[in-house]
């Protein structure tokens, strides 16, 4: 059992009420840590802490070599501890263990912070040039200050790091809340990023649950706010933000369509499909969820996907092969089993899974799930489950594709399936979806920008981009004469 208090200003400190808060292993529901629960006062002393080291410079203004090499030094750091790293993500999230070690959340994680790193020493912060007669104009694009930080529970170090990797790559001090179930890898990356030299203040963790995050939200120091949640609470934060007209770069949920058209290869798409549903449990903004299909697939296709999800291996952290771990909570699983239910009830068909596992019954397991016959305005198509469940449905014609997969208020990714690359072009084209895959679904580089459209949000993590949203542009004109 491990107990982790909050890291402000360089140093471990209780919350000042003394709360402190339970912390669980979804595979079992045991508690395996307690965390300190941060709450208003401890949210004043965290931004202060941070506004301190904004304007005393300490980061802001060092150049940029010095931030990128402290950034690697932290990347470093961080692959050296890798294996810790991965068993308490593991134990803390219930993802298989290999799948955070060497699959997807620790290597990605070292490479984003590297990425964030090279991008510290971008040379386009400065331009100068003259537009009126005797004037130079100077753009300095310059670090927004404090920025409060807010992270879901599906990939916490990994997007604990796609916060704080562009954030201090611009310069900016940073006040991190991670979700209130999953704090403990931010906890202990804080320790690491003192280790590799950023200076006191500059990076703050502070774990606790909505209050807090919201707590944050409205401080007057904070000058900008970036969450990783769901549409829900994205609006609320834009909401609030108002008050204090902060700056908001959200994303947020998904409900990503995967467009399969009749000349594509079918097998390798229900292959993927049935991962890419079941990645993470299917707690994935850009999981696989919509499969539509060209209609003379259709048969064919729901065949081949019920076999693919009934051989997922479902099973805890270590256990030999296994490809997917409970839900991250009892509240979750109930909600994804809820979700199941009233599409049964509204008349879709539950061809596999849509209950607890046999055997399963500790722990917040939930089966791969496939749903036909659900009408496209229902919930289960229009709402995001984050959970193992995949709806199938038929398509006529590359128009029925587009609008069909453009038909949910989401807009984060996509993909669509063919051999066909005019069709392919096109069809991404019209597409309205932040990215979109073709003849593939998920892949990410540190390099790529990755965000929303429509009430997927707005603003980019990873890329150059993300560190330009961490920037603002200074005007600075010069009398020559
Ligand atoms: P959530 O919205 O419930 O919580 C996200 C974070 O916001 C938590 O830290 C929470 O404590 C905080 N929060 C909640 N209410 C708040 C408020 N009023 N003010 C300030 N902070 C508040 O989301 P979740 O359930 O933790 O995560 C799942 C969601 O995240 C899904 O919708 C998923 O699609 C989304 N997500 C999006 C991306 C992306 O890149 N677009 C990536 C991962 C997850």
């Amino acid at each position: 059992m491990t107990d982790f208090k909050l890291w402000i200003d360089g140093r471990w400190q209780d919350a000042a009420d003394g709360a402190r808060r339970n912390i669980e292993d979804p595979a079992t529901g045991k508690t395996i840590a307690t965390v300190s629960e941060a709450g208003r006062a401890d949210v004043d002393r965290a931004v202060q802490a941070a506004h301190n080291a904004f304007y005393d410079g300490r980061w802001s203004k060092l150049m940029p070599k010095e931030r990128s090499l402290a950034l690697f030094r932290l990347a470093d750091l961080l692959a050296n501890h890798a294996e810790q790293f991965a068993r308490v993500e593991s134990d803390n999230t219930g993802k298989p263990y290999e799948f955070v070690s060497i699959g997807a959340d620790l290597p990605f994680a070292v490479d984003n912070l590297r990425f964030f790193s090279a991008a510290a020493r971008d040379t386009h912060g400065y331009s100068a040039g003259e537009y009126l007669a005797g004037y130079t104009s100077i753009y300095r694009r310059e670090p927004v200050g404090v920025v409060g930080q807010i992270a879901p529970w599906n990939y916490p170090l990994m997007m604990g790091i796609w916060k704080i990797g562009p954030a201090l790559a611009a310069g900016c001090t940073v006040v991190l809340k991670p979700a209130p179930t999953t704090p403990l890898t931010s906890l202990m990356l804080a320790e690491l990023i003192q280790e590799a030299g950023i200076p006191d203040g500059v990076v703050n963790v502070i774990s606790g649950g909505n209050d807090t995050g919201q707590a944050l939200v409205e401080h007057p120091l904070v000058r900008m706010v970036s969450l990783t949640g769901s549409t829900a609470t994205g609006k609320k934060i834009m909401k609030t933000a108002a008050d204090t007209l902060k700056r908001v770069h959200l994303e947020l949920g998904g409900k990503a369509p995967f467009i399969v058209f009749d000349d594509a290869d079918l097998e390798a798409a229900v292959g993927n499909a049935s991962i890419m549903s079941t990645f993470n449990t299917g707690q994935d903004c850009t999981a696989a969820t919509r499969f539509y299909v060209q209609r003379s697939q259709m048969n064919h296709a729901v065949e081949a996907l019920v076999e693919a999800m009934r051989g997922i291996k479902v099973g805890s952290q270590y256990e030999d092969g296994v490809q997917m771990g409970p839900l991250i909570s009892a509240v979750q699983r109930d909600r994804v089993a809820g979700f199941v239910e009233r599409a049964r009830a509204s008349g879709a068909k539950v061809l596999t899974g849509g209950g607890v596992p046999a055997g399963r019954e500790a722990g917040y397991y939930f089966e791969p799930t496939v749903i036909v016959d659900a009408d496209q305005k229902s919930e289960i198509i229009q709402q995001e489950v984050f959970g193992p469940v995949l709806t199938v449905s038929p398509f006529d014609g590359d128009e029925d594709a587009v609008a069909l997969g453009n038909d949910v208020s989401y807009g984060l990714a996509a993909s669509l399936w063919t051999k066909d690359v005019g069709r392919a072009m096109r069809i991404a084209a019209d597409l309205e979806f932040g990215t979109i895959w073709i003849n593939d679904h998920i892949p990410l580089t540190s390099e790529t920008p990755h965000g929303g459209f429509k009430q997927s949000g707005f603003g980019k993590d990873l890329s150059a981009e993300a560190v330009s949203d961490y920037k603002i542009t200074k005007h600075v004109m010069v009398k020559n004469a």
